[in-house]
């Protein structure tokens, strides 16, 4: 089986947003105050489970787990467990903002995860605490120690900012050099309405980041046709195996060879990150008549509403009106 849209693209990862909530406050990715949703709300562990196993039926090969912060969801460690048993996935990965991973990082492992995402705008710790609203860099720096000490791959994520951190990129990438990190940049993307920047005011493209990276390090392009190189295109630097990757929503559009789809904490199988298009999983899952076919009929019925593409539109008010957090980023 496999999973195809209308545009002849093979859906074959999928992202399970496991909550909403997080310990921390990101400034381009929540307002201060937010209103988390009531757990009734948010679908079981043993819901996503079932969601793991029905995707992964209709040809899924690979898995991220997100949020929110997915390591503050209770049961996601057995979440792992049961997801990395799934005979046909190939890739259980994780995205995570690093704070839990000392507790965690060994149990990620064992459950089968072999690479993670983590988090890390800044490697100042006032910015870093800035940035997050409250964050304490230190336990993001032990939880990428932890995270190396148990085996787990790591590409760190970096969100650039105008006036925030884009001046600190040749630092971050020395640190990702120096630890043996892969590091990817993203451009911001107007999910939500945040009040403390304006993210047309903030906006830095990959190619300015990459000019600027570029007085200090001579980076070399690598191909990107590789299958897991997703959205991010990929530079190296001599005598470093770390690859340094850009992802830029808005400079260089990917849609054409998008093959995810995401599932938010409430059972929302989201189409496109940037469109409204989705269709309500929950339902078919605490449905009376619920059975897996049902569901996978209605995972399959569902790629007929992908969109074609994103479009993101810096200067006016958001049409994304739900945050990151809700996405599954
Ligand atoms: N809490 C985890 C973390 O921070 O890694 C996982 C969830 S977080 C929503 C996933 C990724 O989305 C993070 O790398 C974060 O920096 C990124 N992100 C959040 N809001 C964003 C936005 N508005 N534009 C671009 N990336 C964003
Ligand atoms: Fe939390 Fe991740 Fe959003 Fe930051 S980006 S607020 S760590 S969910």
């Amino acid at each position: 089986m496999q999973l195809i849209d209308s545009f002849g693209r093979t859906v074959n990862y999928v992202r399970l947003s496991v909550t909403d909530r997080c310990d921390l406050r990101c400034v381009y990715c929540m307002a201060e105050e937010m209103t988390f949703l009531p757990r009734t709300e948010v679908l079981s562990i043993e819901e996503f489970a079932s969601l793991g196993r029905a995707f992964v039926d209709l040809g899924v090969t690979k898995l991220r787990i997100t949020g929110g912060e997915p390591l503050v969801r209770r049961g996601i460690i057995e979440l792992l467990q049961n997801l990395g048993q799934l005979p046909g996935l190939k890739e259980l990965c994780m995205t995570t903002n690093g704070t839990h991973l000392p507790q965690y990082a060994q149990a990620i492992r064992d459950a089968g995860v072999k690479r993670i995402n983590i988090s890390l705008d800044s490697i100042n710790p006032d910015r870093f605490r800035q940035l997050t609203r409250f964050g304490d860099l230190n336990q993001v720096l032990a939880g990428i120690k932890a995270a190396q000490q148990a085996g787990l791959k790591i590409k760190l994520n970096c969100v650039a900012l105008k006036h925030y951190n884009a001046d600190e990129v040749p630092e971050l990438v020395k640190f990702a050099l120096d630890e043996d990190l892969d590091i990817s940049f993203i451009e911001e993307m107007p999910l939500g309405k945040i009040s403390e920047h304006g993210r047309a005011a903030e906006y830095v493209s990959s190619d300015e980041l990459r000019s600027q990276l570029s007085l200090t390090h001579e980076l070399q392009p690598q191909d990107n046709s590789q299958a897991d190189a997703g959205p991010s295109r990929y530079w190296q630097v001599e005598g470093y195996s770390s690859r340094i990757g850009f992802i830029s929503p808005h400079s260089h559009n990917f849609c054409g060879s998008c093959n995810r789809v995401r599932v938010t904490a409430t059972g929302r199988l989201l189409l496109c990150l940037g469109n409204e298009h989705s269709v309500d999983l929950r339902q078919q899952l605490r449905s009376e008549h619920y059975s897996e076919a049902a569901l996978r009929d209605a995972i399959v019925n569902a790629m007929h509403h992908k969109p074609e593409k994103h479009y993101f539109d810096l200067d006016n008010e958001p049409q994304i009106v739900r945050f990151m957090n809700m996405t599954g980023g």
